[in-house]
């Protein structure tokens, strides 16, 4: 339970710095924009580092 919640969700969640109203949550115009670009990016960008289940080969060891 940290004691500084409350006053970090005053803070711009990407760079940290002291919010604007203006552009709450984030800091300034290029923050939020930031944000917006990155929302934008990941509905484009597939996933791919998605580890294939199976991968048991590494523990088991024939025994001959
Ligand atoms: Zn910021």
């Amino acid at each position: 339970m940290p004691s500084n919640a409350a006053a970090r969700s005053r803070r711009c969640p990407l760079c940290g710095k002291p919010r604007d109203e203006t552009y709450k949550p984030f800091c300034s115009r290029g923050c939020r924009d930031r944000d917006l670009n990155r929302w934008f990016d990941e509905g484009y960008r597939v996933p791919v580092d998605h580890a294939p289940d199976g991968g048991l080969d590494g523990d088991r060891f024939e025994d001959e």
